[in-house]
């Protein structure tokens, strides 16, 4: 059996083989059409579609890639409560079932305020999923969030080594603590998402296969990856873009260690690539994350540069997404689009 038909049945492989299979784009062909047949085998050939709402782009940490960090110079905003749920409105007229609350992890959104938010996008939309995307927060204030509705919650690991963590981020931040929040998540009962950057400056092969390694021990419903891509006034900003190949690589080989994922063809492979989000989907992706904050502050979230899809009213988005997912061959799902979870025999 050919490496990938073993990761196919095996859903691993040793690090030295899975090494192999991302340092050479000899295997590619075959990763992403076994990746294919897979994500097809599972979910068919949906797309899911999460109305994204960055409601604000303070943030208390300076992670030194990110554009919104607090020693970066960016002109700072908050959605009120009001706007927030106009963009919900927006999105459902749109047929979105899942509203994505992402933002810097900004103290002004304190439990109660983020609550009452939550309670009330959940009783105005009982059929709706509410992610959340707002980073570290103890247990407690995860479990309150849960309790007023919210049921997914995005917070990407960004790397599981230790030496490569403490690389881009401040000594105050710890990955041990970011883990842990991961699996106070999967406990409360979140259908739970991580991630990383691929290309992050001075990200090894061996990081990589560390970051397999820690979502294999966490089982992640979602997992969300996407090129690195410098943000302007950061410690990083010279540092060259990750490489979409070998983020569709990986896709794949996600798609093979974990088929019931749901794995998002993310912007910032819009951004590298014009039919980045497309090969993301050939390559296994099966989510796509339209805009649907207000215009007027889109291109202030400057997470990285030229971040694409700042300029377009929310409806534009839907068709120019629409035309992608059906010239990739893919269709569009009205659902909520929950993770389908193996039944155990
Ligand atoms: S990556 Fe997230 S936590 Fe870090 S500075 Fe940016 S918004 Fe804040």
């Amino acid at each position: 059996m050919s490496f990938v038909e073993r990761l196919r049945a095996e859903r691993d492989l040793p690090d030295e083989e899975l090494k192999t299979l991302l340092e050479t784009d000899r295997f590619d062909e075959e990763l992403h059409k076994t990746a294919d047949e897979v994500r097809q085998s599972v979910y068919g050939k949906a797309v899911y579609l999460r109305g994204l709402i960055e409601f604000t782009n303070y943030c208390k940490n300076d992670c030194y890639y990110c554009g919104i960090r607090k020693s970066n110079k960016a002109e700072r905003y908050r959605l009120t409560k009001r706007q927030i749920l106009d963009c919900c409105a927006q999105g459902y007229a749109l047929g979105y079932k899942t509203f994505v609350l992402q933002g810097g992890e900004d103290p002004f959104f304190t439990d109660d305020v983020l609550c009452d938010i939550i309670a009330a996008i959940r009783s105005l939309y009982s059929d709706c999923a509410i992610t959340l995307s707002i980073g570290e927060r103890s247990e407690e204030s995860y479990r309150l969030f849960f309790e007023s509705g919210a049921n997914r919650f995005l917070l990407r690991h960004e790397t599981a080594d230790e030496n490569h963590y403490s690389v881009l981020h401040p000594a105050v931040m710890s990955l041990s603590n970011r883990k842990q929040c991961l699996f106070n998540l999967k406990e409360i009962g979140y259908q739970v998402g991580t991630g990383f950057m691929v290309g992050s400056p001075y990200q090894t092969t061996r990081n990589i296969i560390s970051d397999l390694r820690f979502m294999q021990s966490l089982s992640p419903d979602m997992i969300g990856i996407g090129p690195f891509i410098p943000a302007k006034g950061t410690p990083f900003e010279h540092f060259p873009n990750g490489s979409v190949e070998l983020t569709l690589r990986l896709i794949s080989v996600l798609r093979l260690m974990f088929p019931h994922a749901l794995i998002p063809a993310t912007t910032a492979l819009g951004t590298l690539h014009p039919q980045g989000r497309e090969l993301g989907l050939k390559a296994g992706a099966n989510v796509v994350m339209p805009n649907l904050s207000p215009v007027e502050y889109r291109g202030k979230y400057t997470i990285y540069n030229n971040k694409i899809c700042t300029g377009e009213e929310s409806a534009q988005c839907k068709d120019c997404l629409k035309r992608r997912i059906e010239s990739a061959g893919y269709e569009i799902s009205d659902s909520v689009g929950n993770v389908k979870r193996e039944t155990v025999k």
